[in-house]
């Protein structure tokens, strides 16, 4: 390869070639470089070493959208250089925002008349979207508590265990408890009934998942809202619900129009939804909605003067790319409510061909439920020869990326692949995972039984040796129950820094 510089060093040739003079020295990794590079060379050495990264589009961990039609490609690059903040500048920007904002409201039922404008905003995705949803539950309960004179510095949300890592974050950063429901066996949803079991008058709000990030579940708001109600009448208090429609909110409308999950019940006060998930997006966008203005207190917008008119902002960064507004407002109206409930047919689709094929294996039990968010849970009936996190492991071989976690409390002891459905992956490449996943189980079936993973066979041994003789059957019993407790620790330390991992 040659590369031109761009200075004339007489010291150098015009002409280096990449390998003489570039790739000699190691890469910059803690200082900043003394010198310049040509851009070509610079080029090339970023290139090179993301060359090593994953294939996004075989990324079948993440709900993230990985592909988009060129026609937005080109209408990201080309608002790759407007801050979405200078909203006196990009004033057709914001009124895109602004459309986004209306079509969702409508789409998750907010009652606002046809022509009225609705209360959100874009954020960077579901996580700020939560903070600020949040912040406006923990800041209407503290007024409410102020305005009756009673304490109001122990707020709580309750969720259930299964909640993403933001909701833990926002606990965190905006110190509020969070008073998570216990998973169980088979059960890996908030239940309803010992949700609003848990709610006390320090309950800022409940909320609730539509499409759990572990098995794509819906929650079941609709009896949630129920129970609430009525303990709300019991109590005095108004305990409200947020939705985090994260992953659902772009299916359910589509795919389940009668299932009521959103603003058609009373208690849901706001919604957020990723954009970049089943919203069709590029990675940068998410979409928090209220149900009134009567929902968002006052004092955490900001006003900004524009175009000689308001606009209210609410978010926690100031300056933002707009290229996935904008991209957002392009999916809205190039597919319209007809294309996605087609991408989203065909994502269940897909997600049949796939479940169907693990099924047949016989090997695994199926965790993740047929209606929900397209995608397949699942784990291993027997992990006693190998486990999850080996079958993703191997599976890495071929290219494909499918992560391995173990459930949240109290089911830590389920481990789960999980394969995430998005528009770009089609049937064929369905097919094409379930026959790589049987080569990886016959693979995994024909290694050496090694005492420290073949612990069934083992466990076999030493059932005879005790037969024959008893003290020393015991003794080996001990040895593989040691063992089995030995691989569960191992698993869990590797998965624990994992489930941080699954988004
Ligand atoms: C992905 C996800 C989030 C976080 O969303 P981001 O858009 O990645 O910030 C929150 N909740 C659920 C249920 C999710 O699936």
């Amino acid at each position: 390869m040659v590369i031109t510089t761009t200075i004339t060093d007489s010291k150098e040739h015009l002409h280096s070639t990449f390998a003489s003079r570039y790739v000699r020295a190691p890469l910059p990794r803690f200082k900043m470089p003394e010198s310049s590079m040509p851009k070509e060379a610079a080029y090339q050495i970023v290139n090179d070493e993301l060359m090593l990264d994953g294939n996004p589009r075989l990324n079948l961990a993440s709900f993230v959208t990985t592909w988009m039609e060129p026609e937005c490609d080109k209408l990201i690059m080309s608002s790759v250089n407007k801050n979405y903040v200078d909203m006196d500048e990009y004033p057709v920007t914001t009124e895109l925002q602004n459309r986004c904002v209306n079509m969702i409201a409508h789409l998750f039922n907010a009652p606002v008349g046809d022509d009225e404008t609705a209360v959100g905003v874009s954020t960077v995705g579901s996580s700020e979207a939560i903070m600020l949803a949040g912040l406006a539950f923990k800041r209407k309960w503290q007024a409410k508590r102020k305005a009756e004179g009673k304490p109001y510095d122990k707020p709580n949300i309750v969720t259930g265990a299964n909640v993403q890592v933001c909701w833990e974050k926002f606990a965190r950063y905006f110190e509020v408890e969070l008073k998570e429901v216990k998973l169980k066996e088979g059960y890996y949803v908030m239940n309803p009934k010992e949700a609003v079991e848990m709610v006390d008058e320090n309950t800022i709000c409940v909320a609730a998942i539509l499409g759990s990030t572990l098995t794509g579940e819906f929650e079941d708001v609709k009896l949630l809202n129920k129970l609430l109600t009525e303990k709300n009448e019991e109590t005095g208090w108004d305990t409200p619900i947020h939705v985090d429609a994260a992953s659902g909110g772009f299916i359910a409308p589509f795919l389940y129009p009668d299932l009521e999950w959103d603003f058609r019940l009373p208690l849901v006060k706001s919604i957020n939804v990723s954009g970049h998930k089943y919203g069709l997006v590029y990675a940068g966008v998410g979409w928090v909605i209220w149900r009134s203005k009567d929902d968002l207190p006052e004092e955490l917008v900001f006003h900004i003067n524009y175009l000689g008119s308001d606009q209210p902002t609410f978010t926690l960064n100031f300056s933002k790319g707009s290229s996935q507004i904008i991209a957002q407002y392009y999916q809205f109206i190039r597919l319209g409510f007809e294309g996605y409930k087609s991408i989203m047919e065909n994502c269940m689709e897909s997600a049949k061909v796939l479940k169907e094929g693990i099924e047949k294996t016989g090997l695994f039990d199926i965790v993740s439920k047929d209606v929900g968010v397209p995608l397949v849970a699942f784990s291993l009936k027997d992990s006693s020869g190998y486990t999850v996190f080996q079958v993703a492991e191997s599976l890495r071989r071929f290219g494909w990326i499918v992560p391995a976690y173990t459930m949240p409390p109290n089911a830590e002891h389920i481990a789960v692949l999980r394969v995430v459905i998005r528009e770009d992956f089609s049937h064929g490449l369905a097919e094409r995972l379930v026959s790589d996943i049987e080569k990886v189980l016959k693979e995994l079936d024909a290694l050496p039984p090694r005492l420290l993973t073949k612990t069934a066979h083992v466990s076999a041994v030493a059932n005879e040796t005790a037969r024959v003789n008893p003290e020393e059957g015991q003794h080996l019993k001990e040895n593989i129950t040691e063992t089995q407790r030995e691989i569960a620790r191992y698993w869990r330390r590797i998965s624990n820094k994992k489930t941080s991992g699954v988004c």
